[in-house]
């Protein structure tokens, strides 16, 4: 008796193991691309980010188990718009042309996006980034994940046919889903549409035009550099003069010139994630939006 459920506990391990390598190994660049591609994939893939949680995918430095990772992956997704530049050079190592720029198992998921502060357009003075090819964090308005997670499900569906109907009904309960959420963030947002903000990185720009906020200025002119005094004391200045009364800082960002812009205009640090897992309760794409919604909404009450 102890030897048969021995033998069947070996047995359903064996079966475990084979169906987890049946999944679909997926490859992100970011965790907000891995949570899109899981509510694509569902149960049938394992997604994993390469850039970890938490961490500044636009200044990431690869590690040599990426290389290996990207061997065994049968689909890569990225942001596209020079945001994970890196993972090109990853790429060009791995030598699969399948899942390279064009290939049948790469997404771009920028794909048909509407791209903002495109290169010579809306970049002001106080808008200081070094964003290359427009401004890359178009994931941050969640009508934008209509046409991500119609880009992942396109190639997935193509790599993997057997399960294309489950992938394009995992889609669609997910937007519906999503949709409902964004009437309620939409509703709780409101208040703020006349408050305006200030924040360390141009992160926003999708984020506020989704959700009609107002992003004044940014702390940080380059990526990396501090800002100069000068700089500090303009924004400042600005803030008094419009009734600015937020600063919003992402988790990984230094805390210094946030809190002492925050205490000469007298106003509040609110810390956001703009991407999954850079705040704790922020574990998938929806909760991302919930947190910062949160985050916000109490911010606006206590003024
Ligand atoms: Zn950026």
């Amino acid at each position: 008796m102890v030897l048969r459920s021995a033998l069947l506990v070996a047995l359903l391990a064996a079966v475990s193991v084979a169906f987890a390598q049946e999944r679909v190994q997926v490859m992100t660049t970011t965790t907000d691309l891995r949570s899109l591609a899981e509510a694509v994939g569902g149960d049938r893939i394992v997604a994993v980010s390469l850039v970890p949680p938490g961490m500044d995918a636009e200044e990431y430095q690869p590690k040599p188990q990426d290389v290996l990772r990207l061997k065994q992956a049968r689909l890569v997704v990225r942001v596209g718009l020079d945001f994970d530049l890196w993972v090109d050079r990853l790429l060009a190592q791995v030598g699969r042309p399948e899942i390279s720029r064009g290939g049948a198992a790469y997404v771009d998921a920028s794909l048909a996006i509407a791209v903002l502060e495109l290169r010579g357009m809306s970049v002001g003075p106080g808008d200081g980034h070094a964003h290359g090819s427009g401004n890359p964090h178009y994931w941050l308005d969640p009508k934008n994940a209509e046409t991500i997670t119609a880009n992942i499900l396109e190639t997935l569906a193509r790599i993997d046919p057997a399960n294309a109907a489950a992938y394009e009904a995992n889609r669609q309960a997910f937007l519906t889903r999503l949709n409902t959420k964004l009437a309620e963030w939409e509703m709780r947002l409101s208040p703020l549409r006349t408050m305006p903000i200030v924040a360390y990185h141009n992160s926003w720009p999708y984020f506020a035009r989704r959700f009609r906020l107002d992003f004044v200025g940014f702390i940080e002119t380059k990526p990396g550099v501090p800002p100069s005094p000068s700089h500090l004391a303009g924004i400042v200045r600005d803030m008094r003069a419009r009734g600015a009364r937020i600063v919003v800082r992402e988790p990984n960002e230094p805390e210094r010139d946030v809190a002492f812009v925050a205490s000469k205009a007298g106003a509040q640090v609110v810390t956001l994630a703009a991407s999954v897992g850079a705040l704790p309760r922020a574990d998938d794409y929806i909760s991302l939006f919930d947190a910062n919604v949160e985050a916000l909404t109490a911010a606006a009450a206590t003024r």
